[in-house]
């Protein structure tokens, strides 16, 4: 424990942001960088508690009391070692995750937590500035070619694990570069896309070989792709969109959330936007918010990017709505300390400018003669708790409509895709449309293994990573009947 006392001394502080005025004028990073020394006093806060539940609160199990210390003791390279030995991608999670890890830190029981999350973010950036991150290749290679289809968080952790246990690795993407929802999805003003570039040098020269482009299923049939390679990693993430078919679907000016997002990291790394993510042409060309009523139908973290995205278009109004109730300010009581609290969250974004609303349902979309968007008819709701089971009530007299040329769906995923390379490989889905595998290995093929959104359903970063490193664990049991891989110690509490 670096300071016995720094948990009095020290309140827990944050990098500071960027006025959202100036902000919403680029897609640059919100925070700007916290020195050695503002990680350091962070750093000294942690207690070493005893049973350290921040560590269980992590889904990859990362080492958090460990670290700290060793950035209290300023020794930035043992730092990055502790971190990188169960976090293949920190530079990520560190900007990104929600951290539930601080969500069960001890400290958190009557003080403000400790600032995990940017202690990490410090540790990876000083660790790149240092030159600690360098490529570490397998000394042996064991001869098995590995396919892992799909290069998100999932797709590289395994990639990375699998090389390093000495397996001949190819990432195949279907999409134009590689990084998966971390490339096309999240906005870069969360996530700067050099950061992913950063991470494939490195991979590329641990001897991983990228391959852009190939959509796994049309481009390589099942069958060849099985001929081919010892073990094929499925890492396809959850791609299909959960729609809203009420009526005036049809009308233009209504598009489920990635479309929108996509373009606009398109658009940021100079590409053209004419074809989306996945390479399919777009029909309705360029999708701005600029001048215009947008409304956000979701109000989770995909709703919240697009409101900072609409935002920096210059939209005439930016509203988010929500099925479900507002959630409490502070922790709700059925989720108490050290669960992820259930509680009103707001982004950055929302900071930037949005109407929100909660309990709303939306009835219909309303078009102009030439069918573009014009309204949304909306309704309240109250919910009623009936046996158990939350029922929606249309409170009478609400319904309405609201100016809107632009609705973008952000209601989540429902599964992966099944026609084409699923169906194909003749896995078997859970009741969710997930592929169902066991300990990662899919229930059908011994050959076939499945990791993060594809197999867990729409999740997170952190969670990704972990998926990759233990399906490449088992994957490396299958074929070498024992594994070097490290294992985690097993993450307690659930976050989604
Ligand atoms: C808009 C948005 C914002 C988000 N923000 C956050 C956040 O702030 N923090 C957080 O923790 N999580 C966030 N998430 C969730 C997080 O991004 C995902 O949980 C995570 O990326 C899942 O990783 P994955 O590797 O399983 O799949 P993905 O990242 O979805 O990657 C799957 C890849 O597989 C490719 N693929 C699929 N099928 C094929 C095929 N047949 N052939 C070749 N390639 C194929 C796809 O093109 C894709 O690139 C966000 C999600 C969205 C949509
Ligand atoms: S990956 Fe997320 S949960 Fe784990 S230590 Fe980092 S911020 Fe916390």
């Amino acid at each position: 424990m670096g300071k016995p006392t720094g948990f009095l001394e020290f309140t827990r502080e944050l990098p500071k942001k960027r006025d959202p005025q100036e902000r919403i004028h680029d897609y640059k990073e919100i925070e700007v960088p916290f020195s050695e020394q503002d990680s350091q006093r962070q750093a000294a806060r942690c207690m070493d508690c005893g049973t350290p539940f921040c560590h269980s609160g992590c889904p990859l199990g990362n080492i958090i009391p460990e670290f700290n210390d060793a950035v209290y003791e300023q020794n930035w390279a043992y730092a990055y070692e502790i971190l990188s030995s169960t976090n293949n991608f920190p530079e990520f999670t560190g900007r990104i995750c929600p951290a539930p890890c601080e969500a069960s830190c001890v400290l958190g029981i009557n003080k403000p937590p400790v600032a995990i999350e940017f202690i990490e973010k410090s540790i990876a950036e000083v660790a790149f500035a240092q030159g600690y991150v360098t490529p570490k290749p397998p000394k042996e290679r064991t001869g098995k070619q590995i396919a892992v289809i799909g290069s998100g968080p999932a797709g590289l952790a395994a990639a990375a694990q699998l090389n390093k246990a000495g397996h001949t690795v190819t990432v195949f993407e279907r999409a134009d570069q590689i990084g998966g929802l971390l490339r096309y999805g999240i906005p870069d003003f969360k996530l700067e896309k050099w950061t992913i570039d950063r991470r494939l040098a490195v991979m590329e020269a641990e001897g991983i070989t990228f391959k852009t482009g190939v959509n796994v299923g049309v481009d390589i049939k099942a069958n060849a792709l099985l001929d081919q390679f010892d073990l094929v990693m499925l890492t396809g993430g959850s791609t299909v969109p959960r729609d809203l078919p009420i009526p005036g679907r049809n009308l233009k000016g209504i598009y489920p959330a990635m479309e929108f997002l996509s373009q606009q990291n398109k658009r940021n790394a100079s590409l053209p936007v004419e074809v989306d993510h996945q390479g399919a042409k777009y029909g309705d060309g360029e999708l701005l918010a600029t001048n215009k009523n947008v409304v956000v139908i979701g109000g989770g973290d995909t709703g919240s990017d697009c409101v900072g995205t609409s935002n920096r278009h210059g939209a005439a109004s930016v509203t988010q709505i929500e099925l479900m109730p507002m959630p409490p300010k502070d922790r709700a009581e059925n989720t108490p300390w050290p669960n992820w609290p259930m509680m009103l969250r707001t982004s950055t974004s929302h900071e930037e400018g949005c109407d929100r609303h909660w309990s709303i349902n939306t009835k219909e979309f309303i078009g102009d003669e030439n069918g573009n968007l014009k309204a949304m008819r909306i309704v309240d709701l109250t919910w009623k708790n009936e046996n158990g089971r939350m029922q929606m009530v249309e409170l009478p007299g609400s319904e309405r409509d609201i100016p809107c040329e632009l609705a973008l769906l952000a209601a989540g995923f429902l599964h992966p895709q099944h026609n084409g390379l699923l169906d194909d490989l003749g896995v078997e889905y859970d009741e969710r449309g997930n592929v169902k595998a066991t300990n990662y290995q899919s229930t059908v093929n011994p050959k076939v293994f499945a990791a993060g959104d594809m197999r867990r359903g729409q999740s997170l970063v952190v969670w990704a990573i972990s998926e990759g490193r233990e399906a490449a664990r088992a994957a490396d049991c299958y074929l070498m009947g024992e594994t070097m891989l490290e294992a985690k110690a097993v993450s307690m509490i659930a976050v989604e």
